[in-house]
């Protein structure tokens, strides 16, 4: 097959990005879809032939290859296969999704719950099937591309409002129509910064309002509130979410995404979202890895209370070390580093190191605010992170990002 049949702008794209990405890996700086051969422990990977201490996970409780799930995974495949019959709604529907679905009812206080093969697919086809043409979507602009996607293809009128500034959202609010259809939705935390949005102020501004409120809880869901339930326990809130989006593949180490809410809302999404109907559901292995998860983040809280600990180190830490770490307060640690070169960088000189960083760069985050993405999670023990923070600020100093 001839790749330059045409002379057009796909071509020119195609082009365009295979050149960036061989000289990325020309320059040696080429670190996307890095295969990990092994997991030693929660803490620890095999890279390239070197163990490296994991600090890019988003398994925030390190239950990633707890035995417990591992064992319901294996006893799910024993009993029902690999795979399902096709979509739910024909014969793809297993008691384990039920179960699934009421585990997490319960998890979050709520009335039911629907699942979906990814937490993508969750925002698009939640927010899709929601909202229409004349509706108002009001989504904060640092929310993840999963949302983004959702409201672009509603169909609705989109507006974007400042990062977690919830007078902005108050002026966007007030600029809508009354009587028009609104939903408002945002990370509770921010999947590149770190930070945690507002919840009491964005509930006022719903209620008065009159808007649906959605929160995306994919770095809150175990990491957030006292038993990890999220950002209403956070708060001390209770039920004041109204869409209540989270993933099964970050703390919970599946894959697949839920919505739990009111009943009304969950059979309406069950009988009209697409992802659901026209997409068959979770394989039985991941519905009961998932299942199983949510118990042990009830039977095990300690893991919560390390997490935070050892996340108050990792930002402590790194601050200390004359890091801009931004607004973080969670798991989620940004190391700024300026220019997406000095980033990659940073990534070179501290995986040289063993230890496992990933860089983020434009266009994921605004040119010039390149960074590496650290994570702790609950595996790790404070000398490992020591340790990491360590190799981090010598690979700082050499390349200037600090003093
Ligand atoms: C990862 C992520 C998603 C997508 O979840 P997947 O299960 O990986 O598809 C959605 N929202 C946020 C905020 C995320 O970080």
């Amino acid at each position: 097959m001839d790749h330059q049949r045409f002379d057009d702008a796909v071509t020119k794209r195609i082009n365009a990005m295979v050149e960036r990405v061989e000289q990325a890996k020309g320059a040696d700086l080429y670190y996307y879809n890095q295969p990990i051969t092994e997991l030693r422990g929660g803490a620890r990977v095999l890279v390239r032939g070197r163990e490296m201490g994991m600090f890019a996970s988003y398994s925030y409780l390190g239950l990633i290859g707890h035995p417990r799930i591992n064992k319901a995974a294996k006893d799910a495949i024993d009993k029902y296969g690999t795979g399902t019959h096709g979509v739910r709604s024909l014969a793809g529907t297993l008691d384990v999704h039920i179960e699934l679905e009421q585990t997490i009812t319960d998890f979050k206080h709520a009335e039911a719950a629907i699942t979906y093969t990814s937490g993508y697919v969750t925002n698009l086809t939640v927010v899709s099937t929601l909202m229409g043409r004349h509706d108002y979507v009001f989504s904060d602009k640092l929310n993840h591309a999963s949302i983004v996607d959702g409201c672009m293809m509603s169909g609705a009128k989109f507006v974007r409002f400042k990062h977690n500034d919830l007078n902005d959202l108050q002026r966007r609010l007030e600029e809508a129509p009354a009587s028009a259809t609104k939903l408002v939705i945002a990370d509770a935390v921010f999947s590149m910064d770190g930070d945690i949005i507002d919840l009491p102020r964005v509930v006022d501004l719903c209620n008065k309002h009159h808007a649906w409120l959605m929160i995306d809880e994919a770095h809150s869901l175990g990491v957030l509130g006292k038993t990890g339930r999220g950002i209403e326990e956070h708060f001390g809130l209770g039920d004041v979410v109204d869409i209540k989006m989270g993933t099964l593949s970050k703390t919970i180490p599946s894959v697949g995404g839920y919505v739990a809410g009111r009943k009304d809302l969950i059979t309406y999404l069950r009988h009209a979202s697409r992802a659901y109907i026209f997409s068959a559901a979770l394989p039985p292995a991941q519905a009961a890895a998932a299942n199983e998860s949510f118990k042990i983040i009830l039977d095990e809280p300690e893991r919560i209370e390390k997490l935070r600990v050892n996340a108050d180190q990792f930002i402590m830490g790194l601050k200390k070390r004359g890091f801009d770490t931004l607004y973080t307060v969670t798991a989620i640690v940004p190391v700024l580093c300026g220019d997406d070169m000095v980033a990659y960088a940073m990534t070179r000189e501290v995986q040289n190191k063993d230890v496992f960083v990933l860089p983020v760069v434009s266009p994921a985050v605004e040119q010039g605010k390149a960074r590496l993405r650290a994570t702790v999670t609950a595996a790790h023990e404070p000398d490992e992170i020591e340790h990491a923070m360590n190799e981090i600020e010598i690979a700082g100093k050499k390349l200037g990002v600090i003093k």
